[in-house]
């Protein structure tokens, strides 16, 4: 009887570290739903409206789950602010992120990247009437961009004498910009012009136009996992050819005025 009691005690523990094993995979392999990191706070792109999501990084999340095994109730959005976007991937707490997110060599030495599927600009958002005209204006001035992202970085680079003030999310730098406490703020301009379009800024805010970088946006996956790279590769390549794709863009970002770029060509993977 003692014996059996053990044997039954052992089992259940064995159940329960089976069953926690399975939550530590949580983000997708376990076949019944994936989880996703989306920014939620950036018009156009990838925004929280209610219990929905809605930008174009969520239409090609949602395209790419799709051919990847997954229906739309399958997906679970986790927020994943620009400086915590490696760790998440590394953590295993998502299984890919589409958040207006850069293929940079020193984001690779953590992780993988499919894509590219959109090209951006970095550029400067400010208001009005503001005298600024490009980074050779920003000498002194007030800047806003967010940590760990490669806006903050080139900004440091091209403008040593910009004052940085840098927070977790653009939306905090445009209501600060909005407040008059700062006198730009910084980052590619697709996600620039999606503020600049919002009711609440039309006619406050413009994006100065002029690019000084090149941005080219990719699917953030675990390092190594060239399967799922190449799945995610052939899913947006699919997505350019027939025709979602940009059908995607104009539905989103159209709207903002936003001139919509070609489409790229895929990187390989591994
Ligand atoms: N695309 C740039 C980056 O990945 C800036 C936008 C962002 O922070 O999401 O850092």
């Amino acid at each position: 009887m003692k014996f059996i009691k053990k044997l039954a005690a052992v089992a259940s523990a064995a159940a329960l570290a089976l069953s926690l094993a399975a939550c530590g995979d949580d983000a997708g392999s376990a076949d019944d739903k994936i989880v996703i990191g989306i920014k939620f706070d950036q018009p156009g792109l990838g925004l929280k409206v209610g219990d929905g999501y809605e930008g174009f990084d969520v239409e090609v999340a949602k395209y790419v789950a799709k051919e990847l095994g997954y229906e739309e109730n399958q997906i679970e959005f986790m927020e994943a602010p620009s400086p915590q976007r490696e760790n998440l991937i590394m953590g295993g707490q998502v299984k890919l992120i589409f958040a207006t997110y850069s293929i940079t060599d020193a984001r690779k030495e953590k992780i993988d990247f499919a894509g590219p599927y959109f090209i951006a600009g970095q550029d400067l958002l400010v208001s009005v009437d503001s005298d600024i005209t490009g980074t050779d204006s920003l000498d002194g001035k007030k800047l806003c961009s967010v940590t760990g992202s490669t806006s903050a970085v080139k900004v440091k680079e091209q403008v040593p004498g910009v004052q940085l003030q840098e927070f977790d999310t653009y939306s905090k730098c445009v209501e600060a910009l909005a407040n008059g406490s700062i006198d730009a703020v910084t980052t590619d301009d697709v996600i620039l012009a999606g503020y600049a379009a919002q009711e609440a800024y039309k006619g406050k805010l413009k994006v100065v136009g002029a690019p000084f970088s090149e941005e080219r946006y990719g699917v953030g996956l675990k390092k190594g996992d060239t399967e799922l790279c190449n799945n995610v590769n052939a899913a947006i390549q699919k997505m350019f050819d027939d025709g979602s794709w940009a059908a995607a863009l104009e539905k989103t970002v159209g709207d903002s005025g936003y001139v919509l770029p070609e489409k790229p060509a895929l990187d390989s993977c591994g």
